[in-house]
């Protein structure tokens, strides 16, 4: 199908980029999914602003002393390529590297995959369990930045917190002695996962992300605390882990994909292999 019928802006400048989502414009990044969706007129928006070509907007991963800096612009092509991050935060890499195809991963962006809020999108699931913080902004702040933390960002399925706030970057802590592994199950390759997860651990703490399993992406807080009680194991059952699930509390995606049941069941496995592969050592480059 084609799109509705939309205006469309390119500006070049923050102020204008952000006065035309204040006006109701959508921004456009990569176009991945935004396109896709009004192909299918899934999304209908009646007025476009592609921010590709605002100068204030990086597209480049900086590494800080303390910190990485995804810009607004920056590709999951660059993101699994660079050497920083194939070296500290594998399984970022390895999330970026399972999205799509070439064509799709040279275009998307990071920040419009977590942006886009799918349940099941890669970089939400993979950052969400990093503690990332968003920065963002809008006409009415002066120039100023909000810092949100990943885990207030999602606010329901494939909706944020945003409003009339433009995202600018996402930043990541450099945390020595960090592990971590990310695993999903696509039906086939290049598709969205049906469930994704990724767990990251250090010292005695273990963040646990997991999507497809609710309305949007979800850390397992429960499941966390078990773990620093109990500390890594791979004689953690599934059966404990599904136990925490159902004891968490969210709302259940059941579709045309599968049952919560079976989710669940799935989340509980790859969360599983996770811990184990974390024990050994955690994903590499
Ligand atoms: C065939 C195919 C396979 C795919 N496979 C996967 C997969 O396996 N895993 C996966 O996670 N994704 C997958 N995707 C989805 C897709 O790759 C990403 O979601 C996409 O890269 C999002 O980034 P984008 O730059 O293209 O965002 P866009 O499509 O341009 O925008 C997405 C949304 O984010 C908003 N947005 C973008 N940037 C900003 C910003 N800076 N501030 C505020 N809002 C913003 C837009 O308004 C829009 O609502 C697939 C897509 C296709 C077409």
């Amino acid at each position: 199908m084609r799109p509705g019928p939309f205006q469309y802006s390119k500006p070049e400048t923050l102020e204008q980029a952000l006065q035309a989502i204040l006006n109701g414009a959508v921004p456009l990044a990569g176009g991945q999914s935004l396109i896709q969706a009004m192909r299918l007129r899934s999304a209908e928006p009646t007025s476009i602003v592609d921010i590709n070509a605002v100068a204030d907007l990086s597209s480049e991963i900086e590494c800080e002393h303390e910190v990485v800096k995804i810009g607004a612009l920056a590709t999951h092509r660059q993101l699994a390529e660079h050497p920083t991050i194939q070296r500290e935060f594998p399984w970022l890499a390895k999330a970026a590297t399972e999205i799509g195809d070439v064509q799709i991963r040279n275009r998307g962006t990071v920040l419009g995959n977590i942006c886009w809020a799918d349940p099941r999108a890669n970089m939400a699931i993979a950052l969400l369990a990093c503690d990332a913080i968003i920065h963002a902004t809008s006409t009415t702040q002066n120039g100023s930045l909000e810092q949100i933390p990943i885990s207030d960002f999602f606010t329901g399925f494939r909706s944020n917190i945003l409003g009339a706030q433009l995202a600018i970057s996402i930043e990541l802590e450099r945390r020595p002695d960090t592990i971590g592994s990310y695993i999903e199950f696509s039906r086939q390759r290049q598709d969205l996962a049906l469930c994704n997860v990724c767990v990251v651990h250090r010292n005695r703490t273990t963040a646990i992300a997991v999507g497809g399993i609710a309305q949007q992406p979800i850390r397992l807080t429960q499941l966390e605390l078990l773990l620093r009680k109990q500390g890594l194991s791979k004689k953690l059952l599934a059966t404990q882990i599904r136990e925490a699930i159902e004891g968490s509390h969210f709302e259940a995606i059941n579709d045309q994909f599968g049952s919560s049941a079976f989710k669940q069941q799935l989340a509980a496995t790859l969360i599983q292999r996770a811990i184990a592969k974390c024990i050994d050592g955690g994903d590499h480059a």
